[in-house]
């Protein structure tokens, strides 16, 4: 069955910030994604705001913006089998600590907001955060 999908990855700031975008890229490509889309940005805070709308009312949402607009970030457009599952599966639990072995949050994640990656939750967000990044 061919069910190729496409999905967004971030390497958020913590991880670039400790030069791990290379090895977290490599994590990807070992299991089976294809990077299609690459770039090196730094968003704005009103940008994370919009990215991040479906969290507006939540606690943490305010540090949240704040965060991803605190220094450079890599957005990638992901691409292989059931790659919306798989690239969550590959990244972890939100909170590192909850993570299976293995996980890019297990490996690399300091904290719960630190957690290295962000990766979309739906073929449909996929679509909508692709835009989001990629559309001209
Ligand atoms: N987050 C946080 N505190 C929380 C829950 C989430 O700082 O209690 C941050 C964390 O960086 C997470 C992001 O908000 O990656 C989005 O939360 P979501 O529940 O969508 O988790 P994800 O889809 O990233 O696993
Ligand atoms: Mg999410």
């Amino acid at each position: 069955m061919n069910n190729v999908e496409q999905t967004l990855s971030i390497i958020k700031p913590d991880a670039v910030e400790r030069n791990l975008q290379d090895e977290i890229k490599q994590e990807f490509i070992n299991k089976g994604f294809e990077i299609q889309k690459e770039k090196k940005i730094h968003i704005s805070k009103q940008e994370a705001e919009q990215f991040y709308k479906v969290h507006e009312t939540k606690p943490f949402y305010n540090e949240l913006c704040s965060y991803l607009s605190s220094g450079p970030i890599v957005v990638m457009e992901l691409s292989r089998e059931n790659a919306v599952l798989e690239n969550r599966k590959l990244m972890g639990a939100t909170n590192p600590e909850d993570a299976e072995e293995g996980t890019i949050r297990k490996k690399y994640g300091i904290s719960i907001d630190k957690n290295s990656v962000h990766g979309s939750d739906s073929l449909e967000n996929a679509k909508i955060e692709l835009d989001f990044f990629f559309k001209n």
